[in-house]
């Protein structure tokens, strides 16, 4: 089928939530992805933010591949090889002690309360229920997740929503300290604030949080589901601030495209759970943890999260510098390969030319270009990149 047909069929049977754009991916390969016309893009979209390694990488592949041919599934009343590896890796290259795996982001958040709420209860504060989380955050869109959201956008039209949530402005310590009370079992942020529009966190703010949770003995939980994964030019966010949480949820880039979510804790947190308290039928699925331990190799053998670092501030630099030039430009934020773009117009005309002249970008937040390519994207893309983007910007907003 080709892009008109694929989209026909798909909004006849479809649930009509995404405003997708109107072409169907079909192929990628390393950092460009192709539709069912046969037009070449340049992708700095990367699945949003999944697609860390680029499209089809060798290694990734041959691992799912093996895998399939090995064992697809087989559930969590066994142990399964693939899942004790990466989870392995996963301890060995950060500051935690246990891992548990899911399916997506929103599984894993949901995880990261369950577990705070149960450590509440085992430090004998089972009045302590509610989380703190942020204004303008993401967390997911399942109702527990989309109520620790603190967008109100988001929420019309679910209510009830889910008890135990409290909302503070990001940044903003007193915020949180009027929000902090003898019920607050933690404090949920990302390191820094992607859908909301690519806001990092002050490092003050996170260590005074942290210190706030240590005096209370309340967690620290850090979203890092877009961040995790050398995303921000450390394997994990939180190194970055040098701020460690209690509590860190990953998924998006974790299973190099395949579906994997995770939440990781430090043992005197993680001891909380007994056999029974949480589960998933399909979560650390082999073949999702053999693509998971190929992308955590390559991403530690290249030091890829140094490579995201760099052509992160070698793009940042040029972006600067168009700031001067073009009047819709306001801000440049963003750490790594995780970049936004403030606009003073709305984002989405610029996105579709983009798309027009074979580059994929993404708008969040309505005016904030968002650039999330495969960490490992070469100098020469970064640069046919800013190319097309200031060929559109001279286009748009001269
Ligand atoms: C994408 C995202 C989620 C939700 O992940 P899903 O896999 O879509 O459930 C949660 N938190 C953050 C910070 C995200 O970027």
């Amino acid at each position: 089928m080709n892009n008109v047909d694929i989209k026909k069929t798909g909004e006849k049977y479809c649930m009509n939530v995404f405003n997708r754009l109107p072409i169907a991916m079909v192929r990628g390969e390393g950092s460009y992805v192709f539709d069912a016309d046969g037009n070449k893009y340049l992708d700095f979209v990367a699945g949003i933010a999944v697609n860390v390694l680029g499209h089809a990488h060798p290694a990734v592949a041959q691992a799912i591949s093996e895998q399939a041919h090995q064992l697809i599934h087989a559930s969590n009343l066994y142990w399964l090889e693939p899942q004790v590896q990466l989870a392995q890796q996963l301890v060995e290259n950060s500051d935690f002690d246990k891992v548990f795996f899911g399916n997506s982001g929103a599984e894993a958040n949901e995880g990261a309360v369950k577990l705070a709420r149960r450590y509440a209860v085992y430090k004998e504060h089972p009045e302590r229920k509610t989380v703190i989380t942020m204004k303008n955050s993401f967390h997911g869109r399942t109702l527990l997740t989309l109520t620790a959201t603190g967008q109100d956008k988001m929420h019309l039209g679910f209510e009830p929503l889910a008890p135990g949530f409290k909302y503070a402005q990001y940044n903003n310590l007193n915020s949180v300290l009027a929000a902090l009370d003898d019920e607050t079992c933690a404090i949920m942020l990302e390191p820094v604030q992607g859908e909301g529009g690519v806001y990092p966190a002050d490092k003050e703010f996170l260590r005074a949080l942290r210190q706030l949770c240590d005096e209370r003995d309340i967690l620290l939980i850090y979203d890092e589901v877009q961040t995790g994964i050398g995303r921000t030019g450390k394997l994990f966010a939180y190194q970055n601030s040098g701020v460690c949480p209690d509590i860190i949820t990953l998924a998006k880039a974790l299973g190099g495209g395949m579906p994997l979510g995770a939440f990781m804790a430090k043992d005197r947190v993680a001891q909380a759970f007994k056999p029974g308290d949480h589960g998933s039928t399909f979560g650390g699925n082999p073949v999702a943890c053999a693509a998971g331990l190929a992308v955590l190799h390559e991403m530690l053998a290249k030091d890829v999260p140094a490579q995201a670092a760099a052509t992160g501030a070698y793009i940042k630099e040029r972006l600067n510098e168009m700031i001067a030039k073009y009047s819709c430009l306001l801000e440049v934020r963003g750490e790594g390969l995780l970049l936004g773009l403030q606009l003073s117009i709305p984002g989405a005309d610029i996105v579709k030319k983009c798309l027009e002249r074979g580059l994929l970008i993404n708008c969040t937040a309505g005016t904030v270009l968002r650039f999330i390519p495969p960490l490992n994207i070469s100098r020469k893309e970064a640069d046919e990149f800013l190319q097309i983007l200031t060929d559109v910007l001279t286009e748009v907003c001269a």
